[in-house]
């Protein structure tokens, strides 16, 4: 299976397809493509909800991630 995820901000509004609440700018958001699915957009709760979105921890800090499936 071949699914891309991308992190991005958006522009403007933008209904989660998840639970389709309105994100605004500058939300960050989750680009969800899926070979053979429709495309999803997801705010940061439904991808860490589907597990798009992993906690991960730096030297200092704890970030969110969106996990790559391209490779
Ligand atoms: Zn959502």
């Amino acid at each position: 299976m071949n699914t891309q995820v991308s992190g991005l901000i958006v522009v403007g509004e933008l209904v989660c397809d998840g639970c389709s609440r309105v994100m605004r700018h500058p939300e960050r958001y989750g680009y969800i493509c899926e070979e053979g699915k429709h495309q999803l957009r997801l705010c940061e709760n439904c991808c860490r909800a589907r597990g798009y979105l992993k906690k991960r921890t730096s030297k200092r800090e704890e970030v969110d991630t969106f996990l790559d499936f391209q490779d």
